[in-house]
């Protein structure tokens, strides 16, 4: 039996639980098949937070994910928490333990599944095959950058600011990330800016370049305006490999690239933190998707992003590269197989719920160990 791999599981409100449930099916399926333990705990977070504990995420909770080896996410939000003041939404929950955890780098990746290719915005052929890997800065730039603010002048007229800051250690260490995760796929970063017409974008080009050439000469290294990013992404999107960019680049060229995939309900990501000073990685994992409370209590919802979620937390905070492709290929499989959820459901499959998509992966998975 391997030793025991700390994991804190916060479901948090909406579909979070549904999904949840179901990758517990395959934390038991490791368990039994793989000889896999986790030592898991359970937590509040979110509007369920809220109402239990008067908080979002409570000191309690940020200490047990610090504790942990790794942070399993659902979603939070809903529309009976809508009406609480800024400082009390249950979007703050994933917001402080990002901060607190000092999780600088979300990696989002955009995959297309040869079952699901005719579910993309762009036509088949453009993302057949399609697997790239977004690189965010998530913890600096003009999210927080000072002064910001709305500032009335004395005609009674508002001045709209937000400020782009960036040091050259907060760029290098997400860029090392992103050549390490380059080495680990198919060897190549692009790295997007506009150093064109921004400062920050100068500094930027330059202090990933200086990490390129002295650490990973090996890995193929591009500059790329972000505005041509986002065209070359809808025009050629399979040239890249790694994207890396700024907060705001990321955040929009990721959500961009997950258009390109077409189904919200089947895509994961990881946001991680610095190597600590015992080598461990502060890590947490969730899905692209929200708490969907359109949705919620119907066992409709789609598992795929958050079981693919936690494919993710095997690879990067447990190094079980084996195991998170077994994974991900029992959700290929089944997919391939014809088993749908309601968001991804196309003509000619078997439309199915949460726990009957959750079953089917668990018996892939007993076949593809057998
Ligand atoms: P959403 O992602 O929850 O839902 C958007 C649409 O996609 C909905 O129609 C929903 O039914 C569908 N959908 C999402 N996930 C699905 C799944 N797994 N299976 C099937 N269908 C799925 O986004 P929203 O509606 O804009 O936001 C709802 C709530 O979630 C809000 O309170 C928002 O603040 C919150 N939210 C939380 C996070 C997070 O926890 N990190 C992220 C985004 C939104």
């Amino acid at each position: 039996m391997s030793s025991n791999k700390k994991l804190l599981i916060l479901p948090g409100d909406g579909i979070g639980p549904e999904v949840m449930r179901e990758v517990r099916r395959v934390v038991d399926w490791m368990d039994r098949r793989r000889h896999v333990s986790f030592d898991i705990e359970e937590g509040l977070v979110g509007g369920a937070a809220l109402d239990a504990e008067g908080t979002p995420c409570s000191d309690e909770t940020v200490a047990r994910a610090k504790a942990a080896d790794a942070v399993l996410f659902g979603s939070v939000g809903g529309p009976k928490w809508d009406s609480m003041p800024f400082d009390k939404r249950p979007e703050l929950g994933v917001l402080r333990l990002r901060k607190d955890l000092g999780l600088f780098a979300n990696l989002r990746p955009a995959v297309v599944l040869d079952a699901l290719v005719d579910a993309s915005s762009l036509k088949a052929d453009l993302v057949r095959g399609l697997d790239v890997m977004i690189v965010r800065e998530s913890t600096g730039g003009i999210y927080f950058g000072e002064p910001r603010g709305i500032h009335k002048d004395a005609n009674g007229k508002r001045t709209g600011i937000d400020t782009e800051v960036y040091t050259e250690d907060e760029i290098a260490r997400v860029a090392r990330i992103a050549f390490d995760l380059a080495r680990k796929r198919r060897n190549k970063v692009t790295s997007v800016e506009k150093a064109n017409v921004m400062q920050s974008g100068r500094l930027w080009r330059a202090v990933v370049g200086e990490i390129g050439k002295a650490e990973f000469p090996d890995v193929e290294l591009e500059h790329m305006y972000a505005d041509n990013c986002a065209m070359q992404l809808c025009s050629r999107p399979k040239q890249f490999d790694v994207i890396l960019g700024s907060n705001l680049f990321g955040d929009v060229l990721s959500d961009l690239a997950a258009a390109l995939t077409g189904s919200l309900g089947m895509l994961p990501s990881a946001t991680l933190g610095a190597v600590d000073s015992s080598g461990r990685r502060h890590a947490l994992y969730e899905p692209v998707h929200g708490s969907a409370p359109d949705i919620a209590g119907k066992g409709i919802a789609n598992p795929c992003a958050q079981i693919l979620s936690f494919a993710m937390l095997l690879r990067w905070s447990f190094g079980m590269e084996e195991d998170a492709r077994l994974v991900e290929t029992a959700v290929e499989k089944v997919l391939g197989g014809g088993l749908r959820t309601a968001d991804i459901m196309q003509a000619g499959m078997a439309r199915v719920g949460t726990g009957v998509m959750g079953e089917a992966l668990v018996r892939e998975l007993d076949k593809l160990a057998a």
